[in-house]
């Protein structure tokens, strides 16, 4: 997988004008149309670990709107694997919305699990020979965690700072598993800092996340990253009007998408830290679009 042309954007508005601070928008929302953002880096490593395993099938698990069940669907059928979906709802069926319309079109096939087998299937130290078990299948699998994060995510979410051609004070991202913010953070040069912004009222779970990635790729000094708690409006996927008004007010404005789970979350939160004060003027600010802005 060779890494496409990412744009830079630069963002002028009155905030960023008066705290003296410059803001780039990194478009990895724009490098491919159904492995958004963040899931394509997510996903390189694993796949080529993957087909050199001689695996034919990818298996992972989700919630029925996920964004990670989306690109592993896509993956699977622009890389030649077929893909098993585990999503947590057996009340739910493969046309249940756009989500799953679109990953049954690439090919995946869907297990649904009650929320109790899905929490076993999740939590337990045998979640590899569970899943096998309960997926019965008899070709060879290769499982990704649920939200896509294990060491090859994180090793591709490394690559992501250096996309950017421009040097940089701080770098955001929104938060859900801490994967990419983590990739972000190990590949920090001195006197950078990262801010990830929780997507999900959790509070000290990404923090632990983070370090867990740190201490496991054994990087020093330790990387210069922060979690910020205060803008994830109730829990994942709650909005607010507020939010929402936002966001449309952005995307008319700067004539970028976003949408109110993640990227809006992070661009909310970053504009309303810029706005009180919290940056040192001069700063290079770059914020990272994840993307699942492509329904
Ligand atoms: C999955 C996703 C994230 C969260 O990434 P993590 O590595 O799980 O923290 C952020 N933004 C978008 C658009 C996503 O789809």
């Amino acid at each position: 997988m060779q890494h496409p042309a990412i744009p830079l954007e630069k963002i002028e508005n009155d905030i960023l004008h008066q705290a003296g601070v410059q803001l780039s928008v990194l478009r990895l929302d724009l490098t491919h149309p159904q492995i958004s953002g963040n899931k394509w880096y997510k996903l390189k490593y694993n796949l080529q670990e993957a087909r050199h395993l001689n695996a034919e099938t990818l298996v992972t698990m989700g919630g029925a709107y996920s964004n990670h069940i989306i690109a592993v669907a896509a993956a699977g059928k622009e890389y030649g694997f077929k893909t098993i979906g585990i999503i947590r709802g057996e009340e739910l069926h493969d046309s249940a919305n756009s989500v799953l319309r679109f990953a049954k079109e690439c090919g995946m096939k869907f297990l649904f699990a009650t929320r109790e087998e899905y929490r076993q299937l999740r939590s337990t130290r045998e979640t590899q020979r569970m899943i096998r078990n309960f997926v019965n299948s008899q070709s060879e699998m290769y499982l990704l965690p649920e939200g896509g994060t294990n060491e090859l995510a994180v090793k591709g979410c490394r690559e992501i700072t250096s996309l950017i051609p421009i040097p940089f004070d701080v770098i955001c991202c929104p938060v859900g598993t801490a994967g990419t913010l983590a990739g972000i953070a190990l590949s920090l040069k001195p006197g950078q800092h990262a801010i990830g912004f929780s997507v999900l009222n959790a509070p000290g779970y990404h923090e632990s996340e983070v370090k867990n990635w740190i201490t496991h790729f054994q990087i020093n000094p330790f990387p210069n990253f922060q979690i910020e708690n205060s803008y994830h409006f109730g829990g994942y996927a709650n909005t607010s009007p507020e939010l929402l008004a936002f966001i449309s007010d952005f995307e008319s404005r700067h004539k970028i998408p976003l949408e109110p789970v993640y990227s809006g979350k992070m661009m909310f939160g970053l504009m309303d830290r810029i706005r009180s004060g919290k940056f040192l003027k001069n700063s290079s600010i770059i914020a990272i679009h994840t993307g699942g802005v492509g329904g």
